[in-house]
């Protein structure tokens, strides 16, 4: 009987209950997952070579069978070797396993065994040795063919299952696979794109095979990099259909009808003109129309606001706060800390003076019966602009009438938790406010299902900021320049890397290079805020550089986003290789935001390595953020570009943002079309096909809930 895709893995011979408790562990329960098991890269076994004609150096394959084998240890009795004598027809070769006593009961004389790993020369003996190579037992004949002889798949061990019988399960999977199975790509596109059929892809998938018009040394290139045709076949396949799904959740918002009126007269306008405390810039202008726009609009709002560091998102956020105020609904504010919190809530606060609006901050620091007030007036109606942290979205927060929910500085928040606030209320409107510069390839994918708009203008007499690299020698040049600025009554970040919040080496060098500053600078005073402070303490310090009461802040990562202080004209990076480039450039946002020319010194140790220089050497060169993120991106790949799994970027299995990017756009180009395709068509078939991908889409990369 053939195997269907949806039968259970132990259909495939050789999987018993034991086996298939194992791949169920790993997520793989039928044979569809088996098959999408994919190998994690693959080594020619078309030819071995043999062992008297082993170069070192060389990363070799050779078949042998093993003429003596045994355990012993170094003199000194530090290491234990298993150390064995492997024979070919053409002579012996060493292998060493280090630490591996076990061996010896897996291992005996007379296997045959495949070895795969770089030839080396033995230190002892002077001749070529195999340390700690991979290998593999010949254990039958019947089956060689599947492991030799030709390009063989290596996976990850699942459980037990080693990837010698993974390779075997699944080349049982991939030949009795039955016949007919749907393809998610419509046939057309396959043959435009020379894509292979879902059988054919996932056969070569597991057991590649060359075509005859690609070289050999090619076609190894093109399977390290996912551009064999089969690859290639599942990265696009993956791509269509999350751009496809994407369409069709994107259609079900847009026929979600809003029950809220938001009308504009020059009552409304009066109030939002008298708030701005300057001249907004043309793009803030413009941005404000585009969000109004969907404010009166019929549809719920889902709109990313971009906008680099310091191009004024608050202000823009206000004004359609503002709005939705006047139209006597609730609006809603979300920061990713308490110190930014309660700095949206100082300023939100000073612009509307006037307004006669009531404000309230929830954080998880208010707490008892300030906290139950709040709450009850947030459900009575009686507070109008609730700013807080991720306290907002706790169960016991019903709003009378949300209308507008902003979160800001988004790339902190999981998605969970965007979703959750848009759960308040009555689907309120949502804008979502980032200054990570997302490269456009990026923004498709992350923020597909979101509207745009792009604050691309910095405010009037910005100087930007002279970012310049040092390194230890130069420490004294650093304090001149400290020295220097402290002097005409500015103040300065000296910032360190804290990896983990809880990293205790780390905070102690924090520590003593506050006392180092100490000492150098008597006459100023210093605060020190790290990520162990209560939060209490962390808002004393931070009110005390925004006071002027401390000039010198030592911190760690915790002043990097939305933090406005103007004064602030110096910022000394410590260990600025430990910083992704995205980050450096949130940080030194945080100066040069006034009228005074900011200088940004970027620490390195004495030799920082030719990799760090570059990458530090992007950020003296410009402070364009999608720039740097274009370099970060390509330097560190997409998974660590906005940091974690909660940034919002969707796993792919396959595809990968970065390295198929042409792919992607192309896929997403097809999906579009294929999409009016569905929509269009008559007979309603299509729009089956669209609830389904787009509950698929939903229930894979849901980000945003709907309904
Ligand atoms: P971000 O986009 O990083 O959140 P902010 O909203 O904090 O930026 O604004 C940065 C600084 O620029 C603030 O001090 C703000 O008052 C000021 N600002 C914003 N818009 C303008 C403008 N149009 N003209 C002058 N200053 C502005
Ligand atoms: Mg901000």
């Amino acid at each position: 009987m053939p195997l269907r895709l949806e039968m259970p893995v132990q259909y495939v011979k050789g999987v018993g209950p034991a086996r298939a408790a194992m791949l169920q562990k790993a997520k793989i329960g039928t044979v569809e997952d088996l098959l999408n098991y994919r190998p994690f890269r693959y080594e020619d076994r078309s030819s071995f070579r043999l062992m008297n004609q082993l170069r070192v150096g060389e990363d070799a394959l050779v078949e042998g069978e093993i003429a003596v084998c045994g355990n012993y240890s170094t003199p000194m009795k530090k290491v234990r070797i298993f150390e064995m004598v492997v024979e070919d027809r053409s002579g012996a070769l060493a292998v060493k396993f280090f630490n591996q006593p076990y061996l010896q009961h897996v291992l005996r004389n007379g296997q045959r065994l495949i070895l795969y790993g770089q030839v080396r020369r033995d230190d002892y003996t002077q001749r070529p040795v195999l340390l700690n190579p991979e290998w593999e037992l010949v254990v039958s004949s019947s089956d060689a063919a599947i492991h030799s002889g030709r390009i063989v798949p290596i996976y990850r061990r699942v459980g037990k299952l080693t990837t010698r019988s993974l390779r075997v399960i699944v080349h049982r999977a991939v030949t009795g696979l039955q016949r007919d199975i749907h393809d998610p790509i419509p046939d057309r596109l396959l043959e435009k794109h020379g894509l292979p059929d879902r059988r054919r892809a996932w056969r070569e998938l597991h057991f590649p095979a060359r075509p005859e018009d690609r070289k050999r040394e090619a076609f190894l290139e093109d399977l390290e990099s996912s551009a064999a045709p089969a690859q290639r076949r599942f990265v696009f396949e993956e791509f269509f259909l999350f751009h496809l799904g994407l369409q069709a959740v994107r259609r079900d918002r847009e026929s979600l009808p809003k029950t809220r009126r938001i009308e504009i007269n020059d009552g409304v306008r009066e109030v939002v003109k008298g708030i701005l405390p300057f001249h907004p810039t043309s793009a803030q202008k413009r941005v404000v129309g585009e969000i109004v726009g969907d404010l009166r609009s019929g549809n719920v709002m889902r709109r990313l606001l971009h906008g680099d560091v310091g191009s004024g998102k608050t202000i823009v956020a206000l004004q359609a706060m503002v709005v939705v105020l006047e139209n006597g609904f609730q609006t809603a504010l979300m920061a990713p800390t308490e110190i930014l919190a309660e700095q949206h809530f100082q300023t939100l606060s000073r612009y509307l003076r006037d307004t006669g609006y009531s404000l309230a901050l929830l954080t998880g620091r208010v707490r008892g019966k300030r906290r139950q007030g709040i709450l009850e007036r947030i459900r009575s109606g009686g507070v109008q602009l609730v700013i807080g942290t991720h306290a907002l979205i706790e169960a016991p927060v019903r709003f009378r009438d949300l209308g507008l929910a902003v979160i800001d500085e988004q790339h902190r928040f999981g998605v969970l938790q965007r979703s959750r606030l848009m759960g308040k209320g009555d689907q309120p409107d949502v804008l979502i406010m980032t200054a990570t510069p997302i490269p456009r390839s990026l923004a498709l994918t992350v923020y597909g299902d979101l509207d745009l708009s792009v604050l691309d203008e910095l405010p009037p007499g910005r100087q930007p900021v002279e970012t310049v690299l040092y390194s230890e020698r130069d420490r004294h040049r650093v304090y001149g320049l400290l020295q220097r600025e402290l002097a005409q009554g500015r103040q300065a970040y000296v910032v360190y890397p804290l990896i983990e919040e809880s990293d205790k080496l780390e905070l102690r060098a924090a520590e003593e290079m506050t006392g180092q500053l100490r000492k150098v600078f008597p006459g100023y005073k210093l605060g020190l805020i790290h990520g162990r402070l209560k939060s209490e303490e962390k808002d004393a310090q931070m009110q005390a550089l925004r006071d002027g009461t401390i000039q010198i802040l030592v911190a760690t990562t915790v002043v990097e986003v939305g933090l406005d202080v103007p004064n602030a004209t110096v910022m000394v990076v410590e260990h600025a290789d430990r910083f992704g480039l995205s980050q450096l450039h949130q940080l030194r946002g945080r100066i040069g935001r006034g009228r005074h020319r900011g200088t940004c010194v970027l620490m390195t140790g004495e030799a920082p390595s030719e990799n760090a220089f570059r990458r530090l050497d992007i950020m003296c060169r410009t402070s364009d953020g999608f720039r740097i993120a274009e370099e970060d991106l390509e330097i560190r790949g997409p998974g660590e570009f906005v940091g974690t799994r909660q940034s919002g970027i969707p796993q792919f299995r396959f595809g990968n943002i970065v390295r198929d990017r042409r792919v992607l756009e192309l896929a997403a180009r097809e999906a579009r079309d294929h999409f009016s395709l569905l929509t269009g068509d008559a007979k309603g078939a299509g729009k089956d096909e669209l609830a389904r991908l787009a509950d698929q889409w939903r229930s894979r990369f849901g980000l945003f809930d709907v309904g």
